[in-house]
């Protein structure tokens, strides 16, 4: 291996742990304050069958300011309220050498905090040794990372925030548009505007089409209007293939968990399962595997005249 890959390989590690604190201060506080800023026909409102759901954390105030993503810009403890010097915030080695206490008032501070580090690390790792350093490198772990926050949201709350699918289907399209006219961005991006527009509306519209059965069917709903949204997100950025795939991969990845979850936790068919982090997870195999032959299933259901 040589020095300019190992310098590449050890940087991406390095980046994705700083912005894996990043995710965690996402994933903590784009939640806050949601409950009272929803007006009642939004979609993210909970909707009927989901009232047993936990409830959205109410907004939190430091020093008479409301938190949000910008405010405060230092990380701060949970429990003491007090924002954390540098040393008592970086990435992974803070948490372990203060072994999950908060270095001030000693309240434990979760794992999942070096876990989200160690997640981000890793896709990052992954995204620039798969791609190299390339402009599709910074996409992929960009989504990567993106899918990491909602996965976490989901499984807290059974929201996925528009304020982040909103602007990623913005973004989505605009790469794929990019790529029409500058082919900046490899395999598995998107080729081009219409395989763009075609993944998001079509990866949407099925996964709709799904929630409308199963809601029409069971009586209560299964899926929210959130994952419909992150599919239309994903469809941008990964074009008519990806969509596809990642609907039929998470779907299966769910439904494996879903029935050891009834076999080994003795959970009820009704429990209800966030769908996020499955269809996260059906994007990232898409990302990092070239499976020719899925494309090749995919291509007899979905006949469209694209790659
Ligand atoms: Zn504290």
């Amino acid at each position: 291996m040589d020095t300019i890959s190992l310098f590449i390989q050890l940087n991406s590690i390095i980046f994705g742990l700083v912005i894996g604190s990043f995710l965690s201060v996402c994933i903590y506080r784009i939640p806050l304050g949601r409950s009272i800023a929803i007006g009642p026909d939004e979609e993210e409102e909970v909707e009927p069958g989901l009232e047993a759901l936990p409830s959205l954390p109410t907004q939190q105030f430091i020093d008479g300011k409301p938190v949000s993503i910008l405010f405060p810009p230092r990380s701060f403890c949970p429990a003491c309220r007090a924002q954390l010097p540098w040393f008592h915030n970086v990435p992974l080695f803070s948490w372990l050498l203060l072994r999950g206490r908060c270095g001030l008032c000693q309240a434990p501070i979760s794992a999942r905090y070096p876990i989200v580090e160690l997640m981000s690390a890793f896709f990052c790792w992954l995204s620039f040794f798969h791609f190299g350093f390339t402009p599709t490198a910074f996409v992929i772990y960009g989504l990567c990372a993106t899918l990491i926050v909602i996965s976490f949201i989901d499984i807290d709350y059974f929201i996925i925030p528009n304020v982040i699918t909103f602007p990623g289907i913005a973004l989505g399209l605009a790469t794929a548009t990019a790529n029409q006219f500058f082919s900046w961005f490899a395999y598995p991006c998107a080729t081009g505007f219409v395989d763009g527009i075609l993944g998001s509306l079509l990866g949407a519209g099925f996964l709709w089409l799904m929630a409308e059965g199963y809601f029409r069917i069971q009586g209560r709903v299964g899926m929210g209007l959130g994952d419909v949204k992150l599919l239309a997100f994903l469809g941008a950025f990964l074009g008519v293939w990806g969509s596809f795939y990642t609907i039929f991969i998470g779907s299966l990845v769910g439904s494996v968990v879903g029935i050891m979850m009834i076999l080994v936790g003795g959970k009820k068919m009704s429990h209800h399962l966030p769908f996020g982090p499955y269809l996260a997870a059906g994007a990232i195999l898409y990302m990092f595997s070239h499976t020719e032959w899925l494309r090749w299933i995919v291509a007899l259901i979905v006949p469209l005249p694209i790659n």
